[in-house]
């Protein structure tokens, strides 16, 4: 599972980032101090840290150079109220991956963390992140919240194209000419296509308690960052 560490001593922002957070697949960890981060470090191999600067018992730069120490892969991301710019340069020079000032969106921290974790976890290799799904075009391979996505060939190619086309409506005969090519003129390919993308969907849902995948009646399908 993809595993974050938030640590933060306010505790409704701490409580609503891992509200937020979990939904989208994420395991949090959480720390309300600087000792309690200290004996959440080795815990896990962790993902991505978000770490707050400013803590009573502590200060969280120190956090920082210690997980740059231990856990190299780790992504970190410093939210701090402390916006001057020396203190950005520090959390950065530090060794943090990203500075996001408070107050911050959650979607935009979410967007911060998905990035930090592409950057640190998957650097050189073409990866396709969308929602919580991480596609590997090379080996054809998915996974989703964390887990692998079994996926047939077909599938796997059907959900690559919607998600390149995102927020675009798909007609069932450009994914018939997308996936099968010339083979598909002359059969009834509507069928074929239907079958292919409701098992997709069903498989996306079973993972997600959500089908991600719209139909648009009379036109095709469409896939979206939210639904
Ligand atoms: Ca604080």
């Amino acid at each position: 599972m993809i595993t974050l560490l938030i640590i933060e001593d306010e505790r409704s922002l701490r409580e609503s980032m891992v509200s937020y957070l979990e939904p989208g697949g994420y395991r949090c960890i959480t720390a309300g101090t600087y000792h309690e981060a200290m004996k959440a470090i080795d815990r896990y191999d962790y993902y991505c840290v978000v770490v707050d600067l400013n803590l009573p018992d502590g200060d969280g730069l120190k956090i920082i150079r210690l997980l740059k120490e231990n856990q190299a892969k780790c992504g970190i991301i410093v939210i701090s109220a402390r916006d001057t710019l020396n203190d950005r340069i520090l959390g950065l020079q530090t060794g943090a991956d990203d500075y996001l000032v408070k107050p911050f969106d959650l979607s935009e921290l979410n967007a911060r963390i998905q990035s930090v974790i592409r950057r640190t976890r998957y650097t050189g290799q073409n990866y396709v992140i969308f929602r919580e799904l991480i596609m590997d075009p090379e080996g054809k391979t998915a996974v989703l919240n964390g887990e692998q996505l079994e996926l047939t060939r077909k599938e796997f190619d059907m959900l690559m194209y919607l998600i390149t086309n995102k927020n675009r409506v798909i007609t069932k005969d450009a994914i018939a000419e997308h996936i099968w090519g010339d083979s598909i003129y002359g059969t009834d390919y509507t069928e074929v296509v239907y079958t292919h993308m409701k098992n997709l969907r069903k498989k996306l849902q079973a993972k997600t308690g959500i089908d991600w995948i719209q139909t648009v009646y009379g036109s095709g399908y469409r896939i979206t960052e939210e639904s």
